[in-house]
């Protein structure tokens, strides 16, 4: 294999491989800025279209996109003593403009949660300004110490924040789940990724919400990746920065406050549970190029013939809204270009030569599997169409079949360790609800109660860490 394909083999040094991946797919590059990333056009057209499908959602549900500035005043930050101690520890600080020290410094932006309420309590006077349901697109900087991991830690990254205000709490009840559920969909329809929904303990909750929902998937490494979160707020933020409202009773009202997101990081979680020795697999519904045809070059007139049916091909399938690259260039062999497509993930590749055009079909090669299947000419579209579904069908299925390989019960600590130590992945166990258990483990072990789903368990013996008795199984894991 020539230098420009991945020579490292996923199951072999799954860290390498990725970073192979990203760079030779041309989907990142580190920035010349330590801790930052370039987000390469390939990469981009996927982010584009999550932007789209979830705009779609949010929009037909009411919310409606905004744009705050990055630059959020300390004195914001400080209000919520336990958002501004989550967030101190990796925020960038502007201190001067030009050769003019600033009076106030000015964090850059970690999250919007509090200059956005600053603005909340301008906005809603009265019942009839609820609810009040923003989001913002945008990037976000926290000054990360460990190393770098493109798409999965930079200092700064791409996300959404969805941020609303409600009269009742069990209307913001509703739109941590609505939210938490939208996300579940994107994630798993369209980048066919399986994810665990659940809560976070309170040690692991967002910085000054009630509680915390999130998305929790494996990735084949055994390590979990937190896919998106949706925090219930309550009335934290309301009462710091006083977001009142005159109730339909005449009374004034704090409202009760959501914020959720999720950021480029699906990207990488993509890439890594997809991806195989061979390159990048991207799923259909998000891939910017779903079908890449490639003639079959040769001498003589049939030459001509080929490059007339290949287009018309593109044609046909330009029309039915398939995004198509008909790779004609002369310069490089048809073994290249097979190599190159497949480093970049493109679904379905169709190849025609002269054989193919005799007997009046094509070939087409699935990305996920090989596999091979001639065509018919008439067939092509639909066979397309299908494919697509399939593929995007199939690369679910397999990665949900991972997910559950890599979650284990155990029934004791020495076992949890054991399997940790293995195979790692998702270990559900039974616990207390003790955070000094949740400690132990994470100082012992460094995994973390990753989630505590919805779908309960009951569990199956005491405390694995004290011996009490259990309240509940949890999942635990070492995360990214
Ligand atoms: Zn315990």
């Amino acid at each position: 294999m020539s230098d420009t394909g991945v020579t490292v083999k996923k199951n072999v040094d799954f860290s390498e491989w990725y970073v192979e991946v990203v760079l030779k797919a041309e989907l990142a590059d580190y920035a010349p800025v330590k801790g930052c990333m370039i987000i390469r056009p390939d990469a981009y057209a996927v982010w584009e279209k999550l932007q789209e499908v979830v705009n779609q959602k949010i929009k037909a549900t009411g919310h409606r996109n905004t744009y705050f500035p990055m630059f959020i005043p300390e004195a914001f930050l400080k209000k919520e003593a336990e958002h501004f101690a989550g967030f101190t520890p990796e925020v960038a600080w502007i201190t001067q403009g030009g050769d003019t020290p600033l009076e106030e410094r000015l964090a850059v932006r970690p999250t919007s949660e509090t200059i956005m309420y600053a603005m909340f309590s301008k906005w809603v006077r009265s019942w009839r300004d609820l609810p009040l349901k923003i989001n913002q697109w945008c990037n976000i900087v926290r000054w990360e110490t460990k190393a770098t991991k493109l798409f999965l830690r930079t200092r700064e990254f791409l996300w959404q924040e969805g941020h609303t205000a409600h009269a009742t709490a069990e209307e913001g009840e509703i739109e941590v789940m609505w939210a938490l559920n939208m996300f579940k969909d994107v994630i798993e329809n369209y980048l066919a990724i399986p994810v665990v929904l659940g809560t976070k303990s309170d040690s692991e909750k967002f910085a000054g919400a009630l509680y915390t929902t999130a998305l929790e998937s494996i990735m084949p490494d055994g390590k979990a990746l937190q896919m998106g979160t949706s925090h219930n707020l309550g009335q934290h933020f309301a009462k710091v920065f006083d977001v009142k409202f005159i109730g339909e009773d005449k009374q004034d009202h704090y409202v009760w406050q959501t914020s959720w997101g999720i950021t480029t990081r699906l990207i990488g979680a993509m890439i890594m549970v997809h991806g195989d020795d061979k390159g990048l697999v991207m799923p259909p519904k998000v891939a910017p190029t779903q079908v890449v045809i490639v003639p079959i070059p040769f001498k003589g007139q049939e030459a001509e013939a080929i490059a007339a049916k290949t287009k018309e091909i593109q044609g046909i399938l330009t029309a039915k809204g398939v995004s198509v690259i008909l790779d004609d260039r002369q310069e490089y062999t048809p073994g290249w270009k097979f190599h190159q497509w497949e480093l970049k993930g493109i679904p379905v590749r169709i190849e025609l030569g002269p054989r193919d055009l005799k007997a009046g079909q094509v070939i087409m090669v699935r990305r996920d599997t090989g596999e091979k299947i001639p065509v018919k000419e008439a067939d092509i579209a639909g066979t397309v169409e299908k494919l697509m579904l399939d593929i995007q069908d199939n690369l679910l299925a397999k990665a949900k079949a991972i997910l559950q390989e890599k979650t284990t019960l155990v029934q004791s600590y020495e076992e949890f360790k054991t399997v940790l130590d293995s195979k790692a992945g998702f270990i559900k166990a039974a616990w207390c609800g003790n955070p000094e258990c949740e400690a132990k483990v994470k100082d012992e072990t460094g995994a973390t109660i990753r989630v505590r789903p919805f779908q309960k368990e009951e569990p199956t013996t005491n405390c694995i860490i004290c011996g009490q008795k259990a309240k509940e199984t949890v999942y635990f894991a070492r995360s990214y």
